[in-house]
């Protein structure tokens, strides 16, 4: 029995544990920041720290629960908890001049969020439900959970991510 319980559930955490997108919420941000309109004080850092920050609670997916637990179930991966801290805060961001500052960061939370949703999943309904919303699964098809995502055309969408970064970044030096 607990064998038949464990496979399933390292096959899950193979694939489905790990922060899929890959290495693409970065360039993301980037792209953010480089398509935003009007004057931002600290832009770009809004948009590249928000880009990655739902991702921190990884060290407590790896070192606190020892990957028992989907990280996106953790409150830096759900949307409402950032709806409310963004209430809260941008406000007060306001009154320091920082309100487009914080439109920056919290698109960039979102983005992240966004493209979470693709292959890891994101609990949108939350706390209506507890399920993880997701656009497709990738299988564990190989051995390392790495070669399972490169090979599955998701991966595609993390390129196209680098690929218009790295094209703005060469090319649009005035977007
Ligand atoms: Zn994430």
């Amino acid at each position: 029995m607990v064998e038949t319980l464990a496979g399933p559930r390292r096959r899950w955490c193979a694939v489905g544990g790990k922060g899929l997108m890959l290495t693409a919420h970065l360039p993301s941000g980037y792209v953010l920041a480089r398509s935003w309109r009007g004057p931002v004080k600290y832009l770009m850092p809004a948009a590249l720290i928000g880009s990655v920050l739902p991702d921190a609670d990884m060290f407590w997916f790896h070192f606190v629960d020892q990957g028992s637990v989907h990280h996106h179930h953790y409150w830096p991966h759900i949307p409402a908890v950032w709806a409310g801290i963004a209430l809260v805060t941008l406000p007060i961001l306001y009154r320091f001049g920082l309100l487009a500052t914080g439109a920056v960061f919290y698109t960039s939370i979102f983005l992240h969020l966004i493209l979470d949703t693709i292959a890891g999943g994101i609990n949108w309904a939350w706390p209506m439900a507890s399920n993880l919303f997701v656009l497709t699964e990738v299988p564990a098809a190989y051995s390392h959970w790495i070669i399972s995502f490169v090979l599955h055309w998701t991966f595609l969408a993390e390129l196209a991510v680098w690929a218009l970064a790295l094209w703005i970044y060469f090319w649009k030096k005035t977007v």
